[in-house]
């Protein structure tokens, strides 16, 4: 083979390479697979110390971002990650946040100026596979920083035309669904709580689900790094086994491939490998 193959996964703060591709890029580095992981901000607007909120008495910015990164570098160490980029932009916080009208957010950064230096990115790594989330920021969720790293991302991969294939991260309603079916039966007092059919990505929308149920421990830990995020992690108070069947598997949409592949695929690299 001339080259190796790379991926790179595109995320807004440190915390999210974990979620919905913590085992994408276990696995595909365990393969021989060059991994690439881009985190766009610092993640000043987490929680400080002591679980001090950002905009209370307490909070530091600076002393939350360095943190934050340490943290980042340990869970690019589990997950075995080859290259971190940090684009290094200011946190804009949750949708509706105070700080979402800071100048240098990085929400307020013009589209192609962000893009422009994620292209470079992609013309040094020269990744054939990209991964970033859909236009509402991944499933719903509308911080506006993943919405931004959306759009920096899909502008990137059309400027560079280097990805032979890009995908957007997804939630299948149907594991969402499972997932709580699992709990309940599991003896989990959920309630009265139930998922609204909203919620996650319509099935058929999903192209693409990964096989990564050998890395649910790595991913775990990768998680357990971001440790000074905790309490903001759900999946982290889960029983063991819950944990287990909601990490096993992670879905995409391909939204661009330049070589023939299935339209259902279990592996991001379908057409791709020699
Ligand atoms: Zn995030």
């Amino acid at each position: 083979m001339d080259r190796q193959l790379t991926l790179m996964a595109v995320h807004a703060h440190p915390d999210d390479e974990c979620l919905s591709t913590g085992g994408v890029l276990a696995r595909y580095t365990a393969e021989g697979i060059r991994t690439v992981l881009v985190t766009c901000t610092n993640g000043e607007q987490g929680d400080g110390p002591g679980g001090v909120k950002p905009g209370d008495d307490g909070h530091d910015d600076a002393a939350v971002a360095e943190r934050r990164l340490a943290e980042l570098r340990e869970s690019v160490s589990v997950l075995g990650i080859d290259h971190l980029e940090l684009l290094g932009y200011r946190d804009s916080g949750m949708d509706g946040w105070e700080t979402n009208n800071h100048p240098d957010a990085f929400a307020n950064v013009p589209v192609d100026t962000a893009a422009a230096r994620l292209a470079e990115l992609m013309e040094r790594y020269r990744p054939d596979v990209v991964v970033t989330y859909d236009e509402t920021g991944g499933s719903g969720y509308f911080h506006p920083d993943h919405v931004q790293a959306h759009r920096i991302t899909a502008a990137a991969v059309e400027a560079s035309g280097v990805p032979a294939k890009f995908y957007y991260t997804a939630i299948p309603r149907s594991a969402i669904k499972r997932m709580f079916e699992f709990m309940r039966e599991s003896g989990a007092d959920l309630g009265d709580f139930q998922p609204s059919d909203d919620f996650g990505t319509p099935d058929e929308l999903v192209t693409t689900v990964v096989d990564v149920a050998p890395y649910v421990e790595r991913k775990l830990k990768a998680l357990m790094a971001h440790e000074s995020q905790g309490e903001n992690i759900f999946l982290l108070r889960m029983p063991e086994e819950t944990q287990r069947q909601a990490f096993s598997h992670e879905a995409f949409i391909r939204v661009l491939s330049r070589v023939d592949a299935p339209d259902h695929e279990d592996d991001l690299f379908a057409g791709l490998r020699p």
